[in-house]
């Protein structure tokens, strides 16, 4: 050994300098000094306070050496370096790694360091070979925030000196592993299903290993666990199918598990050894040990496995996309069991490949349904684009329910629930489309969606209707939220068998007072479980998403569509108001000019008894195309200016339009009542005053009674008797109205009397008409945002309604 004076230790009772003491109000004894298992393991009050990734020692049957990375120097080493490398810590630390290692190995490994990937990943460095003082150790190496982690463990091919238990058995040259796993990898690529593929991992896992029970842990959506497969020795009883609470693997060993490929446990009964100085000098901090092979043992988890009876375990973490899925959890009862490197790399290299073959096995499994899922869904989107409404899609059909294996569906549309199969009640329905708008924040989400199989859990009032509807998925079907889809599914009560029973959180006094302590008891514990459904698939969530986008899609294409269309009308309309105004305009003036010629005829030449009547007829019809040449021109005028809105009186614009008519007609012996004063509006007054001239003024001039009688008046919104079969539209809207007793209409003409220069009677008939002032009501109310119409019995009379604005506006 080099001579180098060896390096002060920190004093374990105070922190070194610059290490500022936690500030917890916690009590806990390595609140104040650096944590070590070995020695305040017993202080630990709950599983979440236990620092498991900086347990201050490893297992004894390796050493660990913690190295500065800028020179390879030791900073820290394990108690036990005596028995394993030959060497006292006191004589190691501060030394070059090279007092361990000779200059080969720290050649090696300063190569491995500038080329290899150790960062937080254990790499094989290689093995030191046997001496008179030590057996053959294999040594690997990873980095962690600064710091080289240097790990020391028997090869099983030398005993180590005074290493407990057996080692795992190998064939005499050293086993094939290679072989061995190739043969098992191309085995696990034909499974079909991921319950055979679990199978036959636990299976070869156990073969390779030769450990006595091997369970394919899978953690479910509440994080408890479930053996979902399992090989052991046939004298054990099976634990395939039982459940074990969330609790057994707490949050923060999940996470922990998470992070790393492998965790051997070879003596659950071994001593630890404490790592001396407990903290790193170059940080003040304890060592960070996630990826240490050799990582002290959680004083809980030890307990757990020792109150089950296990004596070594190794854990594998299988993981789907990132995702702890769940564990290849193997367990030796007959004694400790090391397992040599390369033996625990070929598990490793196995648990790999079974995490990327579970995801290859299910996206297999899936495929099928998915394609399934996707073809109802086309199927779904062309009976709405055939039957013209999102209704259609669930009125009846059951398409929506089979392929999703859901036993009902709802939809809200249009202000209203469709429903179809076994769903909860309207007043239900609304409550939890309440509850769940809250939750599908239709914004932020590229696609808002809500599942779940246990809707009671969250929803308390959805235990009212759990055996219609335990199980709920949902999604907005427009970006307003207005139309929201659920499938939903039957409570299916399961039982559960539980590896002994979940509640059981039992607590025993120690040194530092009551303490939490895992369960005692492993036995079957049964439960039913209530108000649960079949979970939902994540390739059913996807479908949901995907219905959504393709109806999204084809809302926005109508849109779309209707917005073009609407830009076409209102543009040919416009052209065609203007076609009209200049045609009318440019036609006057050669009109003009034929009328002026036919009457020079006439004055000029005496003209006899046949070519006056005929010069007669053509000054007439000359006169009548100029009056519908001004009806057109108002008619397209009243298409293109703008409305002059104000809040107007009604009741004035009414006096006036009848002192208009009444200076037209003169004494037209006719009786106008208006019974009511009508009431104050937004709107044209002048626009409106043509409406009431108009109308008026045929229901004075299609009258042959002797006793003519006109009324004026309106049905106010709720006025909901007098409204009769008002047409939609106009349910919040007051209807004003002109009634008279004249000719009446036949109801077949309803519609022709709004065409412009349609009449009903002969040209001079009933004083003669253009035909177009209808037309122009019509125009001038729909401009206003209204309709118009008419009731009519011939010889009896007729009202004409309408509407100023459109719902909308109220
Ligand atoms: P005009 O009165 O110039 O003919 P209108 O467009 O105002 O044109 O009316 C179109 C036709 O509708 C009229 O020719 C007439 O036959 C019929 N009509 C309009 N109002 C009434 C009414 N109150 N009673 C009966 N028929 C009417």
């Amino acid at each position: 050994m080099p001579e180098t004076p060896i390096r002060d230790l920190p004093d374990l009772q105070a922190p070194p300098a610059g290490v500022a003491a936690p500030k917890s109000a916690s009590s806990a004894p390595w609140d104040t000094q650096p944590y070590s298992t070995k020695r305040h393991g017993t202080s630990i009050t709950n599983c979440d306070a236990e620092p498991v990734r900086t347990p201050g020692c490893i297992q004894a049957h390796g050493a660990l050496l913690v190295l500065r990375l800028s020179d390879l120097s030791i900073l820290q080493a394990s108690e036990n370096t005596q028995a394993i490398l030959g060497h006292e810590p006191r004589e190691l630390l501060g030394h070059s790694v090279a007092a361990v290692v000779k200059n080969e190995g720290e050649t090696r490994q300063r190569s491995i360091l500038a080329t290899e990937p150790t960062d937080r990943n254990p790499i094989y460095a290689f093995t030191l070979p046997a001496s008179e003082q030590i057996a053959a150790l294999d040594v690997t190496l990873h980095t962690i925030v600064g710091a080289a982690m240097l790990e020391f463990e028997g090869t099983g091919r030398t005993q180590p000196g005074a290493e407990t238990g057996p080692v795992a058995p190998r064939p005499r040259n050293g086993p094939d592993y290679y072989s061995l796993i190739k043969k098992t990898v191309a085995r696990l690529q034909t499974t079909e299903t991921g319950q055979t593929l679990c199978q036959l991992l636990a299976e070869e896992v156990r073969l390779l290993s030769g450990l006595d029970r091997v369970m394919i842990y899978k953690f479910h959506a509440d994080h408890h666990g479930e053996v979902f497969a399992e090989s052991c020795r046939s004298d054990l009883a099976p634990w395939l199918g039982l459940h074990y609470p969330a609790g057994d693997i707490p949050q923060q060993a999940r996470d922990l598990l998470a992070k790393i490929s492998i965790r051997p446990v070879p003596d659950i009964n071994g001593e630890l050894a404490e790592m001396m100085p407990l903290v790193n000098p170059d940080t003040g901090n304890p060592v960070d040990m996630t990826f240490c092979a050799l990582r002290g043992l959680s004083v809980m988890h030890t307990e757990y496995l020792q109150n089950m009876g296990v004596a070594a375990g190794l854990t594998l973490p299988l993981c789907r996309d990132n995702v702890l899925w769940g564990l290849i959890a193997c367990h030796h009862y007959s004694g400790p069991y090391h397992m040599p490197y390369e033996l625990r790399a070929a598990c490793e290299f196995l648990a790999q490949m079974g995490s990327l073959q579970l995801r290859a096995v299910e996206e297999r499994e899936n495929a099928a349904y998915r394609l399934r899922l996707d073809a109802v869904n086309q199927q779904l989107l062309s009976v709405v684009v055939r039957e013209g409404g999102l209704a259609s899609m669930i009125d009846g059909n059951s398409l929506l329910l089979g392929a999703m294996r859901a036993g009902g569906a709802a939809l809200f549309h249009r202000d209203r629930w469709w429903r179809v199969g076994k769903t909860p009640d309207e007043s239900q329905l609304v409550a939890l489309g309440q509850w769940l708008v809250g939750r599908l924040d239709t914004g932020a989400l590229a696609s808002p969606l809500y599942a779940t199989h246990s809707l009671a859990a969250a929803y308390p009032a959805g235990a009212a209707f759990a055996d219609v509807a335990s199980g709920v998925l949902a999604t907005p079907l427009s970006s307003s939220g207005q139309t929201l889809m659920m499938w939903f599914r039957p409570e299916v009560i399961q039982t559960v068998n539980w590896g002994g029973n979940p509640h059981d959180k039992p607590q025993v006094a120690g040194p530092h007072g009551l303490r939490l302590t895992t369960r005692r008891s492993f036995e079957l514990f049964s439960e039913s479980v209530h108000q649960q459904a079949t979970p939902w698939l994540d390739v059913e969530v996807e479908a949901a998403a995907n219905l959504r986008a393709l109806i999204m899609d084809l809302v926005i294409a109508r849109a779309e569509r209707i917005d073009a269309l609407n830009d076409d009308l209102a543009r040919s309309n416009e052209e065609l108001d203007a076609f009209a105004y200049v045609a009318s305009h440019d036609l006057k003036e050669p009109l003009r000019g034929i009328h002026k010629y036919a009457h020079q005829l006439m004055e000029a030449a005496p003209v006899n008894g046949e070519e006056k009547r005929k010069l007669d007829g053509l000054m007439r019809l000359t006169l009548r195309m100029d009056s519908l040449l001004d009806s057109l021109m108002h008619f397209s005028r009243v298409g293109r200016e703008e409305l002059a809105l104000e809040i107007v009186d009604l009741d004035e614009v009414l006096a006036d339009a009848l002192e208009l008519i009444g200076s037209r007609t003169g004494d037209s012996g006719t009786e106008i009542v208006a019974p009511r004063v009508l009431p104050s509006i937004v709107c044209d007054s002048v626009r409106v005053r043509e409406v009431l001239v108009n109308l008026l003024s045929n229901a004075i001039k299609y009258n042959d009674k002797a006793f003519k009688r006109v009324e004026v008046g309106y049905v106010g919104a709720d006025e909901t008797s007098l409204r009769g079969a008002f047409p939609a539209g106009t349910q919040t809207q007051t209807v004003y109205y002109v009634r008279d007793n004249g000719i009446g209409i036949a109801p077949h003409h309803f519609d022709q009397v709004f065409k412009m220069f349609k009449r009903l009677h002969g040209r001079e008939d009933y004083g003669g008409g253009t035909g177009a002032g209808l037309t122009i009501v019509r125009k001038l109310v729909e401009r206003h945002r209204g309709q118009v119409w008419l009731e009519s019995a011939a010889g009896e009379g007729s009202t004409f309604f309408f509407t100023l604005g459109s719902s909308d506006d109220n």
